[in-house]
């Protein structure tokens, strides 16, 4: 993958990838490999093996990967992190003096490509001091977890489109006759 991407794109890119898991009544999000190029820049397959499968094992790390990106528990997610990294074999490799640091990994599967991108940037973003910024979004009816960067670390929502739909209703309620 081309690995300038900053330990913030690649925790979003994680975030994003993870927003997409089934979680109670919401459904599986990721119905096929086409969105992943979009939510993970980088990974697009090098080798098929059949679709099916590359969307099963993408949809596996992907699990794997929420509980190290959503609250990463501190006694067992850094062995999980790295034993992540030895399962896909990757080794940092440089391209030019100056040039990025990546992470490659010799399995041509999908899933080494998300790897790839997202094992080292999960690890970056832990080493970053970024992890106390993500949050879940406060909607009722909306679980997606977000990155909060602004300044005064006061997001409550994922989106504006969140925002406006809590403010809107609220309105509503308290506007309406009891
Ligand atoms: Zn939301």
């Amino acid at each position: 993958m081309t690995s300038d991407l900053s330990a913030e794109d690649l925790l979003r890119a994680a975030l994003a990838l993870v927003a997409t898991r089934p979680v109670g009544a919401w459904p599986e999000e990721l119905d096929s490999l086409d969105r992943l190029e979009e939510l993970v820049p980088g990974t697009a397959p090098r080798a098929r093996h059949g679709a099916a499968t590359d969307l099963a094992e993408v949809r596996g790390l992907r699990d794997r990967l929420a509980p190290l990106v959503l609250d990463p528990d501190p006694g067992s997610a850094p062995a999980a992190l790295s034993a992540l990294a030895r399962e896909f074999d990757l080794a940092p490799v440089v391209d030019s003096v100056g040039g990025p640091v990546r992470h490659v990994s010799p399995d041509p599967r999908t899933v080494a490509r998300v790897a790839e991108a997202l094992v080292p940037g999960v690890m970056s973003a832990w080493a970053s001091g970024l992890m106390p910024r993500v949050r879940t979004c406060g909607a009722d009816d909306c679980d997606t977890p977000f990155l909060d960067r602004s300044s005064r670390a006061n997001r409550h929502y994922c989106s504006d489109r969140c925002s406006t739909r809590v403010r809107v209703r609220r309105h509503r309620t308290r506007s309406s006759p009891a």
